[in-house]
């Protein structure tokens, strides 16, 4: 379901999401965080394409190991190296595989468990693990490949993180002040699956 072409599109598709959001994130960050967030996505997704573009790849998983690399090399914050390490843990999975919709699957549980174990989050924190945890058991129910109810389910999972204390991160310093705000993270985490949508429908 995901070719060298797609994937190197995928991270272009997440880019211009970045640029464009830039400011809604900073704005996100700046509510419960230190309002850097739309800055640090921003530069790595765009140091991942300076990265990407003009190599040639053999493998979706030589495509994601050179992101995560980047990613968490040139990221200062938090999120760097948690996105570093879920792509690094989605690369392993698929060495020297074609991707098909069951190997994904078990890439994304294993981006899933990279987050977890780098973050110590566990799901319902405010992080962005609430929503890479929604979105790999969608792809593990039946509906997978139902994209546009995947992203309702990004969509809620993110309104969801409105509500919630922060106990993970610079915004759990806030304790019940995170309250009343989205989660930048999981609004990022939005954008990169939007890309992915975007790029496989
Ligand atoms: P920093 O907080 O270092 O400035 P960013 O602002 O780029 O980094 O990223 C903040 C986001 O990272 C948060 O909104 C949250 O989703 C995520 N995050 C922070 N700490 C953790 C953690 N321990 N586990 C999972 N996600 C986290
Ligand atoms: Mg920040
Ligand atoms: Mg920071």
């Amino acid at each position: 379901i995901l070719t060298v072409a797609q994937t190197k599109q995928w991270m272009e598709e997440i880019n211009k999401r970045m640029k464009e959001h830039k400011e809604q994130l900073t704005e996100l960050d700046q509510a419960i965080g230190d309002g850097d967030h739309g800055i640090n996505m921003a530069r790595g997704f765009s140091e991942v394409i300076n990265k990407i573009a003009d190599t040639e790849y053999d493998t979706v998983a030589d495509v994601l190991k050179s992101a995560a690399m980047t990613l968490t090399a040139k990221v200062g914050g938090a999120s760097g190296p948690l996105y570093g390490t879920a792509f690094l843990k989605m690369s392993m999975a698929l060495q020297n595989k074609d991707v098909n919709q069951q190997n994904f699957q078990a890439a994304m549980e294993a981006a899933l468990e990279g987050i977890k174990m780098r973050g110590k989050a566990e799901f319902g924190e405010k992080t962005m693990y609430d929503v890479w945890y929604q979105v790999t058991a969608f792809l593990k129910s039946e509906k997978v490949e139902d994209w546009q109810e995947m992203m309702e389910v990004c969509q809620a999972t993110l309104e969801d993180t409105r509500e919630m204390v922060a106990t993970k991160g610079r915004a759990s310093y806030l304790n019940e002040r995170s309250i009343g705000h989205i989660d930048p993270g999981s609004m990022s985490s939005f954008y990169i699956f939007e890309a992915l949508v975007a790029v496989l429908e």
